[in-house]
């Protein structure tokens, strides 16, 4: 069997990171590890290329050569998803998909004419799939039933696959589900709330292939909760500690977590001294009320300030995702943010609307209550919610814009990422220096060209990069990193302000035209009544 595997159009989103792709000339931020770890289950007899349309087309010869096309896509991907499906049809192959969007709203795909829907965890539907592609099946739905796979006979991705070059950073997964109960969360939907964890030797077999293919840059660990079994890694982070000191530390690690993370520092010193050096953290809101009310409750246990200050003085740079809109919330909550993230010092930020993905327990609570809109949630920085919320839309519309764009301010965010780095504690790995590459020194001459001369802020620029030179000269590169971030943003900022302001427009004219609609119905009733 020759079978095609596409990984769907990313749009333009804060994800993306066009412009810090751009300085380091890479094409895409991550691969797609969902399909090479398909094409690894799947049997290896098969042939298999990948293309992955935020890196090229797919070629004439490509088309031809396939027999099935397997995709796979989140929800943000689901246009490009649908296209390709249709195309796919049109020129009359079998195609089948999974992933995330399709698990959640197997319906679409269906619509557009996918014949095999593989469902859920592939470690248990891709067999299914298999067997019925064996038996001469033309189409088929396979589910696990609420059955979660055992991930430890997960074989090592297919990473040959990939075209390394035009990545920035490469993906690997120690562990699915997460024990949390955040009402918003998806993820405990797909994986459940019981974390499956990986053996480290499997993890570090993963590594020695990345190694082996000549991978030499940084690892992302997907883990939506890479500290959701905390016993198992801490197993992990002692055996690759030593994997990494036999190897000379090749490869850089960031990954997200829950905020619990600053109460064990063990388990903090041992992240750090396997080279991790940023953690995603998702603070959501300062709002404690906010924070009960969706059931994040791991995150009022202590003071988030303390927390995230913690976490950097034991070396990992903290990331942080934000979140407004929640039921309750008071006016102002887009300022309470921008204060928070100035008062903890947090360099970036990712900041949107609450939205209702599909299955979580916020979307049923709201359709219970008849407040969703209509539309599938779109976990993104440029989407309007997609359900009715406890305080006018436009307000929470407006507050966002306002506070992105503050969060983002060239001077701010150069303050807030220094006073980040004074205070972050330094690497404790013993890593072998370097001679950089031409791309990095490429993308360092043209931050400093852009941040150093051109741009209003320049002494503010240098200030910092001198004061950090002086203070803390041992997180100077990852600091200048981190300033380059900011190219990005300061982009974005106008997109999300466009992007968001265009649908308030549309939602505000939908609702006077309801309302006129309504007031004319009243006044038709009113008549009648007048008449009998
Ligand atoms: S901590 Fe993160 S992954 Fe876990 S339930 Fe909450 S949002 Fe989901």
């Amino acid at each position: 069997m020759r079978v095609l595997l596409v990984y769907p159009l990313f749009p333009k989103t804060f994800w993306s990171y066009e412009k810090i792709l751009e300085l380091v000339d890479r094409k895409v931020l991550l691969p797609p590890l969902g399909l090479v770890t398909v094409a690894a289950i799947l049997p290896q007899e098969w042939e298999f290329k990948l293309v992955d349309r935020n890196i090229r087309q797919i070629t004439e010869a490509e088309w031809e050569w396939a027999e099935l096309v397997i995709l796979s896509a989140m929800i943000v991907q689901k246009e490009d998803l649908l296209n390709i499906i249709r195309e796919a049809k049109r020129r009359g192959k079998s195609v089948a998909c999974g992933g995330p969007y399709p698990t959640s709203v197997p319906e679409e795909p269906q619509a557009a004419g996918i014949d095999y829907l593989i469902l859920d965890e592939g470690e248990i539907t891709l067999p299914m799939f298999v067997e019925a592609v064996q038996k001469g099946e033309k189409s088929g739905i396979y589910r696990s039933d609420g059955v979660k796979p055992d991930v430890t006979t997960t074989p090592v991705p297919r990473f040959d696959l990939l075209e390394l070059d035009a990545y920035d950073s490469m993906s690997i997964q120690f562990s699915r589900g997460c024990p949390f109960q955040c009402e918003f969360c998806d993820i405990i939907v797909l994986y459940g709330r019981k974390p499956r964890t990986k053996t480290p030797q499997q993890l570090l077999a993963e590594l020695d292939c990345l190694y082996n293919l000549g991978w030499r840059r940084g690892v992302f660990m997907v883990d939506d909760n890479f500290i959701g079994n905390k016993r198992n890694v801490k197993l992990l982070l002692a055996e690759l500690k030593i994997w990494q000191e036999e190897h000379k530390f090749p490869f850089n690690f960031n990954t997200e977590a829950s905020i619990d993370l600053a109460q064990d520092q063990e388990l903090m010193d041992m992240m750090v001294a396997c080279n991790f050096n940023a953690v995603f953290l998702g603070i959501e809101t300062p709002d404690e009320e906010s924070l009960q009310m969706t059931k994040k409750f791991q995150n009022t246990r202590n003071s988030l300030i303390d927390s995230v200050q913690l976490i950097a003085k034991s070396g990992l740079r903290v990331m942080a995702g934000f979140i407004i809109g929640f039921d309750g919330e008071k006016p102002g909550a887009g300022q309470r943010i921008v204060k928070f993230a100035e008062a903890a010092a947090i360099p970036s930020t990712t900041f949107g609307m609450l939205q209702a993905l599909p299955h979580t327990a916020l979307s049923h609570r709201l359709e219970k209550e008849g407040r969703l809109r209509g539309k599938s949630g779109n976990l993104n920085q440029t989407t309007l919610m997609n359900f009715i919320p406890t305080r006018p839309l436009e307000d929470i519309a407006r507050e966002y814009v306002e506070a992105f764009c503050e969060v983002y301010d060239a001077e701010k965010y150069l303050d807030r990422t220094y006073r980040h780095f004074l205070m972050l504690g330094a690497p404790t790995a013993n890593i072998p220096a370097r001679v950089p590459s031409w791309i990095d020194l490429r993308a360092l001459l043209i931050v400093v060209w852009r941040q150093g001369i051109k741009r209003k802020t320049r002494w503010k620029f240098w200030h910092h990069l001198f004061g950090i030179l002086k203070h803390n000269p041992a997180v100077w590169d990852h600091y200048l990193t981190v300033c380059a971030h900011n190219e990005h943003f300061l982009e974005y900022r106008q997109i999300v302000r466009d992007e968001i302001e265009t649908q308030l427009a549309e939602f505000l004219a939908d609702e006077a035209q309801l309302a006129q609609q309504k007031a004319t119905i009243t006044a038709i009733e009113e008549k009648q009544v007048q008449a009998v």
